[in-house]
């Protein structure tokens, strides 16, 4: 009844007008008076309490006091004048200070008159002062309307400099709730409100915005949560529902002769466990009539490729191709020459398409794609590519999934006339909180164990001052045979500047380690290909002990024998980088080492990266940590997804009220999969205009 009203545009709101709205609408999304209910306030001040001065804390949030000014004077500064007021009660005194508007406080303000003073303390020079305190009169106080928890809105700069504060918000708040007689229509069923006991969405609203207590703050906080969770996960479990039943998937239905040929005779070693149990599923989603859509999890080392090859030769042997597409192009060269290598003897043809294949090259490829004599296709994005055509591909699978966007996954899907499966390999852990809301539609795989033998990285963290002493370490492992990684940080921003510092770090690690007992390889992003792969490759080969480079080496290189990895600038890199990194050494069989160098000077959170990196080689042990660090946000590789910016949940905070709403999409869809019992109208219909406006929905294919 009131949807009508709700999408009344901001600017009509009384007190807004068509500039503020216009504000409003770049700077918060605000476009409507459903938009502004819907802007929730991210925190509370409790002013049912009233603090003496000498129970002043420093570090305190806003507080509020009762006292006496007894003495007003103008401080001239070099800076400019300020009106500083001495405010006491009967345990002490403080300042109060303006730096604004000091000739309509020195007008109006009364001496020796009780005032109710209220804002954020500062301790200066051994006392406390409150800058611009708002001030009301004990007897007025006294008459006011009381809110006992005043809600505090996200502010930005651009809004508080149009005038647009916490209070002016307030107001429109009160000003949309008369006008909309604080009446909304009610968005969950009654049997979740029953079984949750749920405030009603109009008790819900009201009590986020002006709340009667805190008891039904936490209520209307834990409902609203809750709906937008719900939602989320509605959203994700039935477009997994229904890409089971509506999008048919190519049948794999043979058992796969080229699979067990390989399996039997050219398996290089035994599988472990955790490879074993993710091919099983693998299988398992490839021999029902859906497509596949999975995404397989596991840190660096576990052994994906492998599983990749298995499940490649099971598409072949269904009369399909297969293609897998990785990052970049050393990447994806390394993976076409180990899958060639593991291939040889069993006749299975492959090829590599990346940007700098030549056309001379290209044209027979595409033409062995289209006809269907070559069956494995190895490459980076110029996989996509509208000219590159398959007879048949049955099978894309995508290695280190956070490099590409969605939409570049969702391009395989058109490469064929049904969807082939999609396989995404990842050796980014994700937590299961982020999982769930980022990949809530796939199916998850995960590789929880390491082929044996393999001994822990040994992680240490060393001051840039100790760097002879690491000089030495490196040159007593590369008499033993060992090579070693310099990685240097390349960050977009200060890219000269970056490489410059790789440049000179490469000039002194070749005079500390000369020719001709030490070969030094170089890569990094500005060269071109054919030398990067020169490069590179020299590296592989054993010609050279010493690799310095960027972080283009982060993904998925592979030389079993480097056994030291040394970080440059440690403290630059975010975690999971980090543990990317590191993840290129450990991979023979010798003890592996990882050195973490920074500067004497760290910020508390590079602390905790070192700390975290020392501590533990487990992926996921660290993903959780970064994600307490930086909020989901930021977590690898999800910057691109608009999920995580949500309205009023928070993806860790609310956890457990996340795990809640995914059981309830999860029944509510198992009971009635096409909503359309008559309780679950109200679901049907907000669902509907939630996918309408496509808000949160839009950050996966
Ligand atoms: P990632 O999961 O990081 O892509 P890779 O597939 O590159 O890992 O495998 C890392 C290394 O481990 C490779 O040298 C590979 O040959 C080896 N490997 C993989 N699985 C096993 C296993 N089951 N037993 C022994 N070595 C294995
Ligand atoms: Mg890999």
């Amino acid at each position: 009844m009131n949807a009508q009203l709700l999408q009344t545009p901001i600017a009509y709101l009384k007190g807004v007008g068509p500039n503020r709205a216009e504000t409003l609408r770049s700077e918060l999304g605000i476009a409507t008076f459903s938009d502004l209910l819907n802007f929730f306030p991210n925190r509370y001040i409790d002013k049912t309490q009233y603090y003496k001065v000498a129970q002043l804390q420093r570090n305190s949030a806003e507080v509020q006091l009762v006292g006496k000014i007894v003495n007003i004077k103008t401080i001239d500064q070099k800076k400019g004048k300020r009106l500083v007021a001495t405010f006491v009660d009967d345990t002490g005194t403080m300042e109060l200070v303006w730096f604004r508007g000091q000739k309509w406080i020195r007008e109006n303000l009364k001496l020796n008159t009780p005032y109710v003073i209220f804002g954020k303390c500062n301790w200066f020079n051994n006392s406390f002062s409150m800058p611009h305190p708002e001030m009301e009169l004990v007897s007025e106080h006294k008459n006011g309307l009381k809110i006992a928890m005043q809600p505090v809105y996200p502010s930005k700069e651009k809004l508080s400099n149009k005038g647009i504060t916490n209070r002016v918000i307030s107001k429109w708040m009160q000003q949309v709730f008369m006008e909309t007689k604080g009446r909304f229509s009610e968005s969950l069923s009654p049997w979740l409100l029953d079984a949750l006991k749920l405030l009603s969405k109009s008790e819900a609203i009201f009590n986020v915005h002006f709340p009667k207590s805190q008891a039904l703050l936490a209520r209307a906080q834990f409902r609203l949560k809750f709906e937008e969770l719900f939602y989320i996960q509605l959203q994700l479990i039935a477009k997994k529902q229904l890409r089971k039943q509506k999008i048919k998937g190519l049948p794999f239905d043979r058992v796969g002769t080229l699979f067990h040929d390989f399996y039997n005779n050219f398996l290089p070693f035994e599988l472990t466990n955790a490879q074993k149990r993710v091919v099983k599923e693998i299988r398992a989603d490839l021999g029902s009539n859906a497509q596949m859509n999975r995404l397989l999890q596991g840190d660096v080392g576990s052994g994906k490729t492998i599983v990749a090859v298995l499940i490649m030769l099971l598409a072949i042997d269904n009369g399909f191709q297969a293609c897998l597409m990785a990052p970049t192009e050393i990447l994806a060269t390394q993976h076409y020459n180990g899958i060639q290598q593991l291939l040889k003897g069993t006749g299975i043809e492959c090829a590599l398409l990346t940007g700098s294949v030549k056309q001379s090259v290209r044209k027979p490829l595409h033409e062995q794609l289209e006809e269907g004599s070559l069956q494995i296709l190895i490459g980076t994005h110029a996989l996509l590519e509208d000219k590159v055509k398959f007879k048949n591909l049955g099978l894309a699978i995508v290695d280190e999934q956070h490099r590409f966007g969605v939409a570049q996954r969702s391009k395989l899907w058109h490469k064929n006339t049904l969807p082939p499966h999609i396989l995404v390999m990842t050796a980014t852990p994700i937590p299961r909180t982020l999982a769930m809301s980022l990949y809530g539609d796939l199916d998850i795989s995960v590789i929880d164990e390491l082929p044996p033998g393999r001994k822990p990285i040994k992680t240490v963290h060393r001051f840039d001052s100790n760097r002879l002493k690491v000089f030495r370490f490196v040159r007593d492992e590369v008499k033993k045979g060992r090579q070693v990684y310099v990685v240097y940080p390349l960050i977009q921003e200060s890219e000269a500047l970056d490489y410059k510092d790789l440049m000179d770090g490469y000039e002194s690690i070749a005079r500390d380690f000369p020719l001709p007992d030490y070969q030094i390889s170089i890569v990094h992003g500005q060269m071109k290909p054919a030398d990067k792969d020169y490069e590179m490759d020299r590296f592989v080969k054993g010609e050279t002990q010493i690799m310095v480079a960027t972080t283009v080496i982060e993904v998925g290189v592979n030389v079993p024998n480097a056994s030291v990895m040394i970080i440059e600038s440690a403290e630059r890199f975010g975690l999971s980088q980090l543990h990317q990194l590191r993840g290129r050494v450990g991979r023979g069989a010798d003890q592996s080492f990882c050195i973490l160098m920074t500067g004497h000077k760290l910020s508390s959170e590079a602390k905790t990266r070192m700390e975290t990196m020392v501590r533990t080689n487990d992926g996921f042990e660290i993903a959780e940590v970064d994600l307490k660090l930086r909020g989901p946000g930021n977590l690898m590789g999800t910057q691109q997804s608009g999920v995580l910016q949500l309205k009023i949940a928070d993806l860790i905070k609310d956890n457990a009220i996340l795990q809640t709403a995914r059981h309830y999409a999860i029944k509510t869809l198992n009971e009635d999969p096409a909503l359309g019992h008559p309780e679950n109208r109200v679901i049907r219909d907000t669902y509907a205009q939630l996918s309408q406006n496509k808000t949160i929905w839009n950050y996966i294919s």
